[in-house]
């Protein structure tokens, strides 16, 4: 068990390794660029530093997803459960992103019935895994698209849904997205980590629950998880 421990640090440093080198080399490339004479030509200038500017933005994403991400694995008890008031959660992180959506025309609604059963979570957190969801399928629907955030009692749990009708995820990739730092081919070069659904999932464990995702590609992804109800 020590020895499955240490091979699953190792394979995350490297991996870590290999994730920062993307960004670094660009960053490398752009300031030679720059050097090597674009420096005097101010609009092909100006276009390497916006450039330098998003491979910057990435590598500050990833290094706090990558905080939270230890932060959540080393202190699972760190975790507040408390009696919580699902819907407030779920509309608290469709508020957070609604702008972003409407800016790119997808309709982001949200159902939660009122008699849902209360589960015990911590409300923060619970807000983070909703985020992490709403904001992939943002990502990944083309406008004009909708995307549905719903609860529903599901014998002694809630089960919620994030449903899109979006670019979907091929059938290969689908039992691997969970993993840190996995992409499918066509989100490798969309600036995300890879990291959000490792996180979401790390959140949802910790509170005694399941997540999984079902999606044909081309039609859309449903991400669900479950929480156990309270009492
Ligand atoms: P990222 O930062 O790349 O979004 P995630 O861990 O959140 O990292 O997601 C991992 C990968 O799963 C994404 O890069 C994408 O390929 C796929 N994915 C996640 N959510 C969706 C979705 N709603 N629709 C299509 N693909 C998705």
């Amino acid at each position: 068990n020590v020895r499955r421990l240490e091979t699953v640090r190792r394979d995350f440093i490297s991996n870590i390794s290999h994730e920062l080198r993307t960004p670094l080399a660009s960053l490398k490339a752009l300031a030679e660029t720059l050097q090597s004479g674009a420096i005097n030509d101010p609009p092909a200038a100006r276009h390497f530093v916006n450039q330098i500017e998003l491979e910057v933005d990435t590598l500050n994403q990833m290094t706090s997803e990558l905080l939270e991400l230890a932060r959540i694995e080393t202190r699972e008890s760190d975790i507040q459960l408390a009696i919580t008031d699902t819907c407030k959660i779920m509309e608290q992180a469709c508020d957070r992103l609604r702008l972003q959506a409407e800016r790119v025309k997808l309709d982001l609604k949200l159902e939660c019935p009122s008699n849902l059963p209360q589960i015990m979570a911590d409300g923060s957190r619970l807000e983070q895994v909703f985020v992490n969801l709403v904001h992939n399928a943002i990502k990944f629907t083309p406008p004009g698209g909708e995307i549905i955030v719903s609860a529903q009692k599901d014998n002694r749990a809630v089960r919620f849904a994030v449903k899109d009708n979006g670019a979907g995820i091929p059938a290969d990739d689908l039992p691997r997205i969970f993993e840190r730092f996995y992409k499918t081919d066509k989100a490798r070069s969309d600036g995300g980590t890879g990291l959000g659904l490792a996180i979401a999932r790390h959140i949802v464990e910790a509170h005694g629950g399941e997540i999984w995702a079902e999606s044909i590609e081309g039609k859309g992804s449903t991400f669900s998880f479950v929480i156990p109800s309270a009492g």
